[in-house]
């Protein structure tokens, strides 16, 4: 290594361009990856043509309420909305009878009616025919029917478990792992019900984490989430909650004054959202997220790698650098699971753990989440790791860097220091 200080300089420099050159690709690329801030100006007017399809002003576009009471969930009014062929409505139709589905006007208003084909949003929300031929995979892969030890409790682990709060989403996402609970009836999980979870989580000493999800969180009322926070505080085990949530992404509106109001009072609390691609962050779904981190929610992501619409290195990248914009921090990466319906979805495990080697050194450490496979049975989320530990020996390691060098590196020998 050269010694004097132009002599550093000048490798420096050498370096700085070298790793200038190794950026330019995704650089390039990233150009070409859609995003709502980019297409904000074109979504607005979509959504002007659809409030005047639905005769609504932008005040009441904007009442998450009116929202879901506008679902669009038949073929008729969605050909109003996107360019739909006879053919293709018949398969909307025929896979609809199979597994439901419902898409709110703000989540449709962001998918592009000149890219349907490969339009992630549109992939995500409207049924295609590939669900209805799909004749793999079972409906409950994760057996979550049989890891449950009291009412509307999921228990998987030692200290922490879920209580499934409602079946109720904004929307249903074609890749959904719960679908067999998504039937045509909507509910939110009874009193008794959730006083009986409750009950379970005080008579458990060990539980000192609970989430709660289902179905969406934060479709809960407003009042019957306080009285469920308020019930978990009062346990003195529960150390802290957490809430499982698509909204800021699919209904940003439903994070009101009052809701983040009344989230604040139950601190420690996280939030744990699903953004599977950068077209999902508009403005509106990052002025969701910036009023929940305002009063100091932590939140983080939890992506599902989805074949034709983040299963390339550098859209996830994408995602997780505009998510950490929006104070959202990158959580878990989901493997698809076999879920009946959603193989078209499904990518390989080398897939996963080249897009994660594309993430460690290329960008910032808090882009990068962890990658998961669902173990079958339920027996847990394992996690799939790329390799840097090359080989071990007595005393020398060899490690593979991020740009694949390969270097041998020195393990304290605790013998000989004493
Ligand atoms: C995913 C999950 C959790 C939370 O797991 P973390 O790795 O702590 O985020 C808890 N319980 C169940 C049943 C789960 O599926």
């Amino acid at each position: 290594m050269p010694k004097s200080k132009e002599n550093m300089r000048n490798h420096a420099l050498k370096r700085a361009g070298e790793l200038k050159d190794s950026i330019k690709e995704y650089l390039e690329y990233s150009k070409t990856i859609r995003t709502g801030m980019k297409e904000w100006e074109e979504i607005r007017k979509r959504q002007d043509k659809i409030r005047s399809i639905f005769g609504v002003t932008e005040k009441k576009w904007r009442d998450w309420k009116w929202q879901i009471g506008n679902r669009i969930e038949d073929v008729d009014t969605l050909s109003r909305i996107l360019p739909l062929s006879a053919g293709k409505m018949e398969e909307i139709s025929l896979t609809g009878s199979k597994f439901r589905w419902a898409v709110v006007p703000y989540y449709l208003s962001l998918i592009d009616p000149e890219k349907l084909h490969d339009d992630p949003v549109y992939l995500q929300s409207i049924p295609s025919i590939q669900e209805y031929e799909d004749e793999s995979g079972v409906l409950d892969p994760m057996f979550e029917e049989f890891t449950s030890p009291a009412p509307a409790v999921t228990r998987r682990y030692p200290d922490r478990l879920i209580i499934n709060v409602t079946n109720q989403c904004a929307g249903y996402c074609r890749h959904c792992q719960r679908r067999r609970n998504i039937g045509e009836v909507d509910y939110h999980t009874s009193r008794d019900k959730l006083k009986a979870a409750l009950q379970y989580v005080a008579e458990n000493e060990e539980i000192r984490d609970v989430l709660l999800t289902g179905g969406d969180g934060l479709m809960l009322a407003d009042k019957t989430l306080d009285w469920l926070l308020t019930e978990l505080d009062h346990i003195p085990h529960v150390e802290m909650k957490r809430l499982g949530t698509r909204v800021p992404v699919t209904l940003p509106y439903r994070i009101t004054t009052e809701l983040c109001e009344i989230l604040s009072r139950h601190m420690p609390l996280y939030v744990n959202i699903h953004f599977n691609h950068p077209l999902e962050i508009t403005p509106d779904s990052r002025d969701a997220c910036l009023a929940l981190a305002r009063c100091g929610i932590n939140l983080g992501n939890q992506a599902v790698l989805l074949k034709g619409i983040n299963n390339h290195p550098f859209v996830m990248r994408k995602l997780n650098q505009e998510l950490l914009k929006i104070m959202v921090r990158p959580y878990y990466i989901f493997h698809a699971k076999g879920v009946k319906g959603t193989r078209h979805f499904r990518t390989r495990v080398e897939e996963g753990i080249e897009i994660m080697e594309k993430l460690r050194g290329f960008t910032s450490g808090l882009a990068i989440p962890t990658y998961i496979v669902n173990a079958p049975q339920g027996y847990g989320k394992t996690p799939m790791l790329a390799e840097y530990l090359v080989s071990m020996g007595a005393n020398k390691l060899v490690i593979r860097t991020w740009e694949n060098r390969i270097i041998e590196y020195d393990n304290v020998n605790y013998e000989e220091n004493t």
